[in-house]
């Protein structure tokens, strides 16, 4: 007999009213199509489109009941009989799609990002410039209020139900944490007190909408700062907010101004199920598990052992909108896997842009590249190069009905994929590979690995797209013949044993993942290292970070003046810092080079020379584009398309090598939705 895949997780649930047909839910994402002129109807495709691929509940992202809370000056509001006419069409391509989706609210209290901000006191957060006016007992009451009339707007806007964000630092855990409250009226004080100002919050809905509208609860379950909460207090606020109304409760895992990553690649898939599991059956509602959850097998073993009722994701279904249809007929190696890099999603909030994914560009930008597009007129393509733009270009280009072929001169596809891999905590682009590997054949794509492609044979081809990617950018130096001198490559591929003094050329972002290479010690843990508490007895959840015993000496340099690593991402570069700094990495900025000599370096800093002892020098200094045909073809009248590192090095990511990748399909030959 057939056996169901993903058991657990194909078994219907209740959330208050609604009967769902699976566990999954899609959780809150800001993609700030919210705030766009046209964000309504993207908002609605982008949540059509999930629904479509089998998310049966979708949380929208955080929507703000009021001025004071919205997340920034022209943040998503529900809070007048306009706005929710504005997300009808929202909820109904939802519903037009068989889904069921709830509002988020959230209020960002002192962190929202204008001078209006309000919170239980006036204590400046650490990531906001500005200070927050403490409510009185007035704006207490009203603030609830706007909660309430939020969920009512909500309803009438056609949604299932609402979220009430009570973690991640914003609004409700400001009041709840001693931290930040230090109020001494009826909602400060004691946690009974503290606890006053949600509990409100949920009985006021509740009363308001009726049982027929399901209410979610985050709650954070670990603050991750120092006068977070105990275990006991979130055990009291969860019976509390059950007994108050709520019909789920959903996990929050630390505050945005926690140094501690709780969503970056190196958090262990289902780091922090563990959490939820410790309130199992402490309360009835249905409990959600989230965080770093980004594959079925994940979200399936999280419930199999008995860490909660249902789990989310939010990132994976901005990687693949299919993700949960594709678990149910079993077919994981089809999922276009969430990496938990941040670099399109949150990155790009955090500059203000719409959020998308960088596996996965296509992201809010469903009506550019529709997937039911055809070329009209299909022609022959060569592309010559298997790294992330390559395989972009290919899988697009035969996605669109083009007879394509593929070139790669190495004996795997992956290009610089096949080197980020390796570093620590960047293993899940063995995924991404994984996926591309199946595109490649279920789209027919002819692949020819260890060939180098002549000019003489993609003449043949109607276009030719030269992805062939980069080259280290070489170093020059007196003293460099003969010295122990390396480049990256060699390094990340073991193809040298490096030395105990380590001098790395170049802090950007291949710079930090050689030293976090060099120094990676696979008995170390991430929860230990950390200084996060899995017994869940101290409060807040912290314990001391172990120190670290780094195996070798490394020093990081680069020319420019100011903070070392300044360029890496907004939300992911401070754990880079951090974690260097914890290991006692030797940052210099403002470096002259001078030469090499004795097995030293002598170079310039602070106006001072100095001479540094090393037993490798590693060689960091970014790229320089590789074409060698593009002069052929040129010669030859060959059209061709350059892309990716191959067009320009400078600032090269993944993330746009694979933009461009799909860029340069759909511009190839006209289209039309089939
Ligand atoms: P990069 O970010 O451009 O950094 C190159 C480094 O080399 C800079 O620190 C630069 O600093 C130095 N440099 C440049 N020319 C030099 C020269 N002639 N001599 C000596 N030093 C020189 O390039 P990358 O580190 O190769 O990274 C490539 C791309 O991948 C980047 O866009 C990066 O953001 C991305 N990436 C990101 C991550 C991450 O976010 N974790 C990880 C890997 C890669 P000075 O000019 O100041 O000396
Ligand atoms: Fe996941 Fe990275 Fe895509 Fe964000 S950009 S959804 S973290 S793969």
């Amino acid at each position: 007999m057939h056996q169901a895949p993903y058991p657990n997780l194909f078994t219907p649930i209740h959330v208050g009213h609604l009967e769902l047909p699976n566990r999954i839910l899609m959780g809150s994402m800001h993609t700030g199509l919210e705030e766009e002129k046209d964000g309504m109807e993207r908002l609605a495709r982008f949540y059509a489109e999930r629904a479509r691929g089998g998310a049966s509940l979708i949380v929208t992202g955080g929507i703000s009941p009021n001025l004071e809370g919205a997340l920034g000056p022209n943040g998503a509001r529900m809070q007048r009989k306009r706005h929710a006419r504005k997300h009808r069409i929202i909820t109904e391509a939802v519903h037009a799609e068989g889904g069921k989706i709830l509002m988020q609210i959230l209020h960002g209290g002192r962190y929202s990002y204008h001078p209006f901000n309000v919170a239980p006191s006036a204590i400046k957060a650490p990531i906001n410039r500005f200070k927050p006016r403490k409510l009185s007992i007035l704006g207490i009451r009203r603030t609830i209020q706007a909660y309430v009339r939020s969920a009512r707007l909500a309803k009438e806007a056609g949604y299932d139900g609402i979220e009430i964000m009570g973690s991640e630092g914003y609004l409700i855990n400001q009041f709840i944490a001693k931290e930040t409250n230090k109020r001494t009226d009826e909602y400060g004080g004691c946690f009974q007190n503290r606890m006053r100002f949600p509990i409100e919050i949920i009985q006021g809905v509740r009363s308001e909408v009726g049982n027929d509208f399901a209410i979610i609860y985050r709650l954070s379950m670990l603050d991750l700062m120092s006068e977070g909460s105990d275990w006991q207090e979130v055990v009291m606020l969860a019976k509390a907010v059950e007994k108050a109304g709520a019909d789920a409760i959903n996990t929050g895992i630390g505050w945005h101004e926690a140094r501690i990553p709780t969503i970056a690649t190196l958090v262990p898939r289902g780091g922090f199920t563990f959490v939820t599991r410790k309130l199992m059956g402490e309360v009835g509602v249905p409990l959600i598990t989230t965080n770093r959850l980004n594959t079925p097998e994940a979200c399936e073993n999280a419930l199999e052992s008995g860490c909660a009722d249902m789990v989310s994701m939010a990132r994976p279904f901005l990687a693949d909108p299919e993700i949960v249809n594709k678990a149910a007929l079993g077919m994981p190696q089809a999922i276009n896997t969430c990496i938990g890099c941040n670099q399109a999603c949150l990155d790009h909030i955090f500059k203000r842009k719409v959020a998308s994914c960088l596996v996965n560009p296509r992201a809010s930008h469903e009506h550019k590249w529709p997937l039911n597009a055809r070329a009209i007129n299909p022609i022959r393509v060569a592309v010559v190069g298997a790294g992330p733009a390559g395989l972009s270009a290919a899988t697009e280009m035969a996605r669109l009905g083009h007879e394509v072929t593929l070139y790669e001169n190495q004996s795997e596809i992956g290009g610089q994929f096949n080197l980020a891999k390796r570093i620590p905590g960047k293993q899940e682009f063995y995924e991404t590979l994984r996926y591309y590997r199946h595109l490649l054949d279920q789209l027919q794509v002819k692949v020819k690995l260890n060939t180098e492609a002549t000019a003489a044979e993609l003449r043949t081809f109607d276009h030719v797209i030269l992805a062939s990617g980069v080259k280290p950018r070489p170093w020059h130096i007196e003293g460099l013949e003969g010295s122990s001198v390396v480049d990256y490559i060699d390094v990340i591929n073991q193809s040298v044993t490096v030395g105990k003094r380590v001098i790395i050329i170049g802090a950007g972002g291949i710079g930090f993942d050689v030293a976090d290479f060099l120094l990676h010690d696979q008995n170390d843990s991430f929860y230990a290292k950390w200084g996060i508490d899995q017994s869940l007895e101290k409060r807040g959840g912290l314990n001391k970070p172990e120190a670290a015993h780094p195996a070798r000496e490394i020093h990081l340099f680069q020319r420019s003046e100011g903070k070392v690593g300044a360029g890496l991402g907004k939300t992911t570069g401070w754990i880079h810092r951090l974690n260097l700094k914890m290991s006692n990495v030797q940052m210099h900025s403002g470096v002259t080079y001078h030469q090499i000599a004795d097995d030293r370096l002598i170079y310039t800093e602070n106006e001072k020379q100095h001479a540094l002892d090393f037993d490798h020098i590693v060689v960091c200094a970014g790229q320089v584009p590789y074409h060698p045909l593009s002069g052929q073809l040129e010669s030859l009248n060959v059209p061709y398309t350059l892309i990716g590192g191959a067009k320009n090095a400078r600032k090269l990511d993944a993330q746009r090598a694979i933009l461009e990748g799909m860029r340069a399909a759909y511009a190839l030959s006209p289209w039309s939705r089939n």
